[in-house]
């Protein structure tokens, strides 16, 4: 009965749909005096940019875009045309560095393979720009070290593309796990799709720097400790890949448990199934998102009933927070130490695989959590 009120509050909080100039509130930064709208260059024109980020950049409020790095050249008029790009604002992988000259731009967001991320992000920053990194932050930890040292010694912000902790089903989630708002709980994750493209990078290990893990298995990790509010303390994972033939450099099947100081997550990541959810099993009943981690039709659902949130369209939300982020020299809520917190995570997942399934502890993890308040 005590918590009722609280669950209502939060419920209402989160509703409502994706209107930029609300950000400032929800995430509870000062109003901005003035609309200022940040330019932002998207580096590799792949799937991601062309079917999420750059149709998001048209309905952010405080950052469009203003800029494209390709190395195809036939992309160069279909973007300038479709987004209004002026060609003194597009660039090639050799041209890149002289951004530092232009100043239509203030984020490089990097969209390119896994492997690629550091080097883009560190000569980002040496041009002078602020940073959005797509996940996984990089393939090792050593790569986010020195992508998080660039930032700072430039006095550029550095942000990672984790589209939902802007998300209000996964807010809601932190808010009601964190709260412990069902009592005690432990957790299950899963995300896998099915990859059967041989020639894709996200299968070859110099370039995606391991498998699902690295792609999809990032986002159980994430899920599991927004929900907790903690951070783990031990690991132990087993490699289940079924296609050995097909899976020949990385993983195709990984199963792994994350000890929490208030209970355990079992978490499961594969491109050769296809689910994706997040639930917390509480004293009162599952607690649950189903599916979780895609860019539209999620789903939640309490010991009390169904989640009732509005969607919002999550990129926009994670590129507007950033660009005020900037624009209100703030902290993001999802900065290069807590992509180093996950690769860290994801290296020891690897370790215990890589020995048979024993149980790593995580003393070195990075103390980085997002919080959210009642
Ligand atoms: P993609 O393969 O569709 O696009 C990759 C782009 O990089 C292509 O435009 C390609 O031309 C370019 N590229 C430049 N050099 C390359 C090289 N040497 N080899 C291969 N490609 C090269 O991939 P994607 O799905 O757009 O993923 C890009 C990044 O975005 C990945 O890090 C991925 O994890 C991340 N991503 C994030 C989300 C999310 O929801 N946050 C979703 C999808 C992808």
């Amino acid at each position: 009965m005590k918590r009722r009120p609280f669950i209502k509050r939060i419920f209402q909080f989160s509703g409502g749909a994706y209107i930029g100039a609300q950000l400032p509130l929800m995430y509870g930064y000062k109003p901005l005096e003035k609309d200022k709208k940040l330019g932002i260059a998207l580096v590799g024109l792949g799937n991601y940019s062309t079917g999420q980020l750059a149709p998001a950049l048209l309905e952010t409020k405080y950052c469009y875009l203003a800029g494209i790095v390709t190395g195809t050249k036939e992309k160069e008029s279909i973007w300038s045309e479709k987004y209004n790009i002026p060609e003194n604002n597009i660039y090639n992988y050799d041209n890149f560095d002289t951004l530092v000259d232009n100043e239509d731009i203030d984020i490089v967001y990097v969209v390119l393979p896994n492997s690629m991320h550091a080097e883009y992000a560190i000569r980002a920053a040496k041009a002078g720009k602020h940073v959005i990194c797509e996940k996984p932050m990089a393939t090792s930890v050593e790569d986010c070290k020195k992508m998080i040292s660039a930032c700072e010694e430039a006095g550029r912000k550095l942000s990672i593309g984790y589209r939902l902790h802007f998300d209000p089903f996964n807010d809601q989630m932190m808010r009601l796990g964190q709260n412990r708002v069902y009592g005690k709980m432990n957790m299950e994750s899963g995300f896998a799709f099915n990859l059967s493209d041989p020639d894709r990078w996200r299968i070859k290990k110099a370039m995606a720097g391991g498998g699902p893990l690295m792609d999809l298995g990032v986002y159980c990790i994430q899920g599991c400790i927004y929900t907790f509010g903690e951070l783990p303390t031990s690991v132990w994972a087993k490699n289940l890949t079924r296609n050995l033939d097909f899976f020949t450099e990385v993983e195709g099947t990984i199963e792994w448990e994350m000890t929490f100081p208030s209970g355990k997550a079992y978490c499961i990541t594969s491109y050769e199934d296809r689910y994706g959810y997040l639930t917390a099993n509480t004293e009162q009943g599952e607690m649950k998102l189903s599916p979780a981690f895609i860019y539209n039709g999620l789903k939640g659902y309490t010991p009390e009933g169904p989640m009732t949130v509005t969607p919002i369209n999550q990129q926009a939300a994670q590129m507007d927070a950033f660009a005020i982020n900037i624009l209100q020299n703030a902290p993001s809520i999802v900065p290069g130490e807590m992509g180093l917190r996950d690769n860290y995570i994801i290296e020891k997942i690897y370790e215990s695989a890589a020995n048979g399934g024993v149980e790593v502890s995580l003393e070195n993890i990075p103390n980085i959590l997002d919080l959210r308040k009642e």
